[in-house]
């Protein structure tokens, strides 16, 4: 295979986007961590004299994500020190740099119009050759880069990793009506061979294949189970280890996914269905919104449907 992915991008440095790059360290990828720039100062910047102006401060996301993967357990990371690999920047400052990798992997928050605008700009500083991906949950590939050129819609496709992605094998491939299929071949020789991945190669539906299954499973619960009074603890004990999915009982999977995503994935399912009786399934429970409006997102902020202690 002539093409080969030496080096890496990842856009976005929240819960995938960091383990992404620290699994792309693990196998020994340099990469690049970019993140948006912050728009005001901490407490603890401020108490350094930094400005908004500084390198730390608009790298912070990313270097934020850097340190949180030297303590999350399980670990992200093989070793500590293959951090080095990971080179944390911003959008504003470091979106030329994409030019210095192989592959660009977009990891931003599961809105099309936001990850439609981030695809726009990158394409303005894009070079032929260089593959672009979306780690997209279930948002339409081909939505994503309607307006793109057709050499940039030849080069993209989803790459759908799933949480941990230093743990979970499967890892969907979604090409869109452009890819070429030769960038097909390598995403999947590359994540199959270089990450030890499973690949799947899914079709661009709503949801693709893991995640409408998973959704579905999941607002069954959420919308049956609870309402019929059992409780987080007792679905958990009959969906995780007991039944042999060490780490994926329902409602710890929803606090490691995050609620927002969740809510943002539901959504995303819920508009695209036509039939009011498939749509009423995906209807996102009152119990998520009211726990999304309270900030119980889960792990991230350290208190979803379990809290952090
Ligand atoms: P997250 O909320 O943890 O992180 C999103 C990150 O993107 C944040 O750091 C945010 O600052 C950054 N961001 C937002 N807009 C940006 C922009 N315009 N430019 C640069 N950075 C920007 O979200 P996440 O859970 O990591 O999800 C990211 C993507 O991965 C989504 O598409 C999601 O559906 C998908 N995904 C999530 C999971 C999961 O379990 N959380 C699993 C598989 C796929």
């Amino acid at each position: 295979m002539e093409r080969q992915i030496r080096r890496a991008a990842v856009i976005g440095s929240g819960v995938m986007g960091a383990s992404i790059a620290a699994h792309l360290a693990n196998v020994g990828i340099p990469c690049l961590l970019l993140d948006m720039v912050p728009e005001q100062l901490t407490e603890d910047e401020k108490s350094k004299g930094l400005h908004l102006d500084s390198k730390e401060v608009r790298n912070r996301l990313a270097i934020n994500a850097i340190k949180r993967l030297k303590k999350t357990k399980p670990a992200p990371l093989y070793d500590e020190d293959l951090a080095s690999f990971i080179t944390p920047g911003n959008i504003e400052d470091d979106l030329e740099r994409i030019k210095e990798v192989d592959w660009v992997v977009e990891v931003i928050v599961e809105n099309l119009a936001i990850k439609r605008q981030l695809l726009e700009r990158i394409e303005k500083v894009w070079e032929q050759g260089i593959i672009v991906s979306s780690n997209t949950s279930g948002i339409s590939i081909n939505a994503m880069v309607e307006g793109r050129s057709a050499a940039f819609k030849e080069h993209f496709l989803g790459t759908h990793f799933f949480n941990p992605p230093r743990y979970m094998k499967l890892l969907e491939i979604i090409p869109g009506k452009q890819t070429r299929p030769e960038i097909i071949d390598v995403m999947n020789h590359f994540c199959e061979k270089k990450l030890g991945k499973g690949v799947v190669v899914a079709k661009d539906t709503p949801n693709f294949i893991a995640n409408r299954i998973g959704a579905y499973s999941l607002h069954i619960t959420l919308n049956e189970m609870l309402d019929k009074g059992y409780t987080v603890e007792e679905i958990d004990a009959c969906t995780g280890p007991a039944i042999g999915r060490p780490k994926s009982a329902t409602f710890r999977t929803l606090d490691l996914v995050g609620l927002d995503t969740f809510v943002h994935i539901a959504n995303n399912m819920y508009e695209k269905l036509t039939d009011e009786e498939e749509k009423k399934v995906f209807k996102v429970p009152e119990i998520l919104r009211k726990m999304v409006e309270k900030g119980w997102i889960g792990e991230k902020t350290g208190q979803g449907f379990y809290k952090k202690v």
